[in-house]
């Protein structure tokens, strides 16, 4: 027998499959949404006790506390509930257990960046389909797709905007398998999403995140609830222990005794966007509606802005040709003197251009 060379070991055109690179590594770091206000404080307490009970056991198998805290919380039973690694964990394990290799999966475009990724480590393929004049999803082309899985993202990353809810109910009546509603930015949208509806729509996975409005992104923790056999098959491709112990116990904290602490600072970076694309609109550059705790700004001028910000300590994610949109600026939204900083060095450098 033959030994492969070793450049060959890798599943054949798996190479070809990007690894993620994130612009990080600045003061103030504007560029992935995350809550600019830091992690909550019940969650923060939990961490710091926790950290004195040490680590040499297993955590639960599949997320147990966070299950019954998720589905309290939305009225529905823990059987509805799957926890995982961050909500990339969940869209992960769906995406392979309800869809063969060689299957389609359809997702709007632009979107969550990871969402073509993860059907192409999976073997599926990942087919694109544009925004509506109006950046919603586009329900009878994704439809018309015919694809095994159909994902929505409401609001959509990185637009910032939400498609109608009769819209999402279209594409769920219609589709032919699974239907992943993505509502990682629901917290701020201002609308209940599909959370607590999602397992009597019979063929629905919601997704959400700690790592958004909960201020965890660090500890990975996202979950989704469905019907008891969605969440079933989904938790068979997870396996157990994907939640460890100190992310567990926070997230409960952060969704019970923190809850306070993030509905306010949601609303807080909701006002702080409205705020920001005023102040930008002044200045001539639009943003996209948002529903979300960032701003989407197209702009030609992004890649020098962008540059601009980094020198001043300031990242936000610089996205070139967009489908629809060309290059576009997505700033997060954090506390007030934060966004002034940003306001002033991109009216220097629309002044200096
Ligand atoms: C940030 C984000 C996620 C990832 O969430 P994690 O829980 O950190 O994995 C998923 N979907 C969208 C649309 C996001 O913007």
């Amino acid at each position: 027998m033959t030994q492969r060379r070793a450049d060959q070991l890798a599943r054949e055109g798996f190479n070809a499959i990007p690894r993620y690179s994130s612009g990080a590594d600045v003061e103030i770091d504007l560029s992935d949404n995350t809550n600019a206000w830091g992690t909550p404080p019940a969650a923060r307490s939990v961490l710091r006790a926790a950290a004195g009970t040490g680590a040499a056991r297993y955590p639960d198998l599949y997320g147990e506390s966070l299950k019954r805290t998720v589905a309290d919380r939305a009225g529905i039973s823990p059987a509805c509930v799957v926890t995982g690694n961050g909500s990339d964990d969940v869209l992960d394990c769906a995406i392979r257990a309800f869809a063969a290799p060689g299957d389609t999966i359809a997702h709007p475009d632009p979107t969550f960046v990871m969402l073509p990724v993860f059907s192409r480590i999976n073997n599926i393929r990942p087919v694109p389909v544009p925004l509506t004049a109006d950046y919603a999803m586009d329900a009878d082309a994704l439809l018309a797709t015919g694809a095994r899985i159909i994902y929505l993202c409401s609001p959509n990353n990185p637009t910032g905007t939400a498609t109608p809810a009769d819209v999402i109910r279209k594409v769920i009546a219609h589709a032919p398998g699974l239907v992943i509603v993505d509502e990682a930015y629901a917290e701020f949208a201002g609308v209940p999403g599909l959370l607590s509806e999602a397992p009597s729509l019979e063929r629905v996975l919601v997704c959400r995140t700690f790592s958004k409005a909960y201020g965890l992104a660090g500890l990975r923790v996202g979950y989704g609830t469905a019907t008891p056999a969605i969440i079933e098959t989904i938790e068979r491709s997870r396996g157990p222990y994907k939640l460890n112990i100190f992310a567990e116990r926070a997230a409960v904290a952060a969704m019970t005794d923190d809850a306070g602490w993030v509905v306010e600072r949601a609303a807080e970076a909701v006002a702080n966007r409205v705020r920001l694309s005023d102040a930008l609109s002044a200045m001539g550059l639009s943003a996209l509606p948002s529903a979300t705790n960032f701003l989407l700004v197209p702009t030609p001028k992004t890649v020098v802005l962008a540059a601009r910000l980094r020198a001043n300590g300031i990242g936000i994610r610089a996205f070139q040709n967009l489908p629809g949109l060309g290059d576009a600026m997505r700033i997060t939204a954090g506390p007030w003197p934060v966004m002034e900083r940003v306001l002033s060095v991109i009216a220097d450098g629309l002044e200096g251009s």
